[in-house]
């Protein structure tokens, strides 16, 4: 079984309601965040997962909703973590990653300073292990795979999306693209799809340029329910609803959903979890 909670809904927009854009995805004791948009710890505690608990890190892309907590990710991973001689947190995402940890871990530099003086078991900077990877196997332990391929958000670019398998069990996370081959290759036959998704109908009409600009490179709702027909998965989770997904209104989303897609879909607001069994 592999146990998907939708930690962030929302959007680069600020809401009191919906952090940003991650995924918390839990199978054989291992613990992936994947994006860590703002407000992710907050919503990771009320699940009881803290930044120590972690596996690994997965980006997706650089956009700054999908990595706005980084530096509170890394920085109270760090102060939480009581072991001497702790793990590196594994980093897996697109090229560019390594230079935006290292520039995280130099805009925190300050901070890493006071409290490496102030506290005598505290002797190191945190320990992070990045891994830049665009298509292929990026993890293997405990028999947890997973692997990456490229998706299309240009022009945001690289930008990745996982596969991870436990036993019989897969689940992709897309994260933010237009329909691609590469998606379609990456979630063929999956148990799940966790897909990012705008509603092109609404914000498509709204006069405001850099508004509509959004739509060329996201997925609607139809699009991920099409990508999640032809990959013939059991299950689409949408997520990042732009606009809000305003209380109410969920079966109107379901309904475009399933406009193109017949399996079972699941949306809902921050915490939603959703069991993936092998089918
Ligand atoms: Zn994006
Ligand atoms: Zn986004």
């Amino acid at each position: 079984m592999i146990e998907i909670t939708l930690l962030g809904t929302g959007s680069p927009i600020p809401d009191p309601n919906r952090a940003g854009p991650a995924t918390l995805v839990r199978t054989g004791g291992q613990a992936f965040l994947v994006d860590c948009g703002r407000g992710v710890l907050q919503r990771a505690a009320a699940v009881g997962v803290g930044a120590a608990g972690l596996s690994a890190l997965l980006l997706t892309h650089l956009h700054s909703d999908h990595i706005g907590d980084l530096g509170d990710l890394i920085i109270t991973r760090w102060i939480s973590t009581f072991a001497p001689d702790p793990a590196p947190l594994p980093i897996i995402g697109p090229p560019g990653t390594a230079e935006t940890v290292e520039a995280t871990l130099k805009a925190f530099g300050h901070d890493i300073g006071y409290r490496i003086a102030h506290h005598a078991d505290l002797n190191a900077p945190p320990a992070v292990e990045v891994h830049e990877h665009t298509e292929g196997p990026v993890w293997d332990r405990d028999g947890i795979s997973i692997r990456v391929a490229p998706t299309d958000h240009r022009p945001v670019a690289p930008t990745i999306g996982f596969r991870i398998e436990s036993e019989a069990t897969s689940v992709v996370l897309a994260g933010d693209t237009v329909p691609c081959a590469g998606l379609d290759a990456l979630a063929a036959g999956a148990d799940a799809l966790v897909h990012t998704v705008i509603r092109k109908d609404i914000v498509g009409n709204i006069p405001q340029q850099r508004l509509q600009d959004i739509c060329d490179y996201h997925s609607s709702v139809e699009e991920a329910a099409d990508t999640a027909a032809r990959a013939g998965v059991g299950t689409l989770v949408m997520t990042h609803y732009v606009p809000a997904l305003v209380p109410g209104q969920e079966e109107q989303w379901r309904a475009l959903a399933a406009s193109k897609f017949g399996g079972r879909v699941e949306l809902g607001d921050d915490l939603h979890r959703v069991e993936v069994n092998p089918r």
